[in-house]
């Protein structure tokens, strides 16, 4: 397994739609395994491929937050919400490729996501609580939509430049 370089925000990767994975093969099974090592060292509760450059529909996460749970680690393939309540919640988000940065975000209370795992198989879950705000932040992710894009213009630029400034900081390092 090899940690892999998380992208910060901004980056044009970071906004573009990733593309449908057509075959789980070796490549794919190590990319999510890197994925799952990059995410618990970071530390995170998930991770999409678009934020370590790869511009597939994978992602992981593992919203077990109590500290000696064991590790429950999701790998979700091409995933899509077929379904989503009317009742909403609203989480203090933040994102790994946002480094130190959070906000309160609005989404649907639970959804029902379908993908496909790394068995090649398809699965249907339905999610509530923090796994359904993680699950719906990642694949946002792999539509190009960061959960900064759910907050009013001035706040989102504030955090943008804060962003640059950290990255300029970063490569003068
Ligand atoms: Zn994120």
């Amino acid at each position: 397994m090899t940690l892999r370089n998380i992208l910060i925000h901004p980056d044009p990767r970071l906004n573009k739609s990733a593309t449908p994975v057509a075959l789980v093969d070796d490549d794919l099974r190590r990319l999510a395994d890197d994925m799952l090592e990059t995410m618990y060292h970071a530390p995170g509760i998930g991770l999409a491929a678009p934020q370590v450059a790869v511009m597939s529909r994978v992602l992981v996460m593992d919203c077990e937050k109590e500290e000696d749970a064991t590790p429950d680690p999701m790998v979700l393939i091409n995933p899509a919400v077929v379904w989503e309540s009317e009742e909403r919640s609203v989480y203090e988000e933040g994102c790994l490729s946002i480094p130190e940065q959070y906000a309160e975000v609005e989404r649907p209370a639970e959804v029902e996501v379908e993908w496909l795992g790394l068995d090649g198989k398809t699965r249907r879950e339905r999610f509530d609580g923090l796994w359904a705000t993680c699950v719906q932040h990642e694949i946002d992710h792999l539509d190009g939509k960061l959960f900064i894009d759910y907050l009013k213009p001035l706040k989102r630029q504030m955090i943008t430049r804060k962003m640059q400034k950290l990255k300029r900081e970063k490569a003068r390092a």
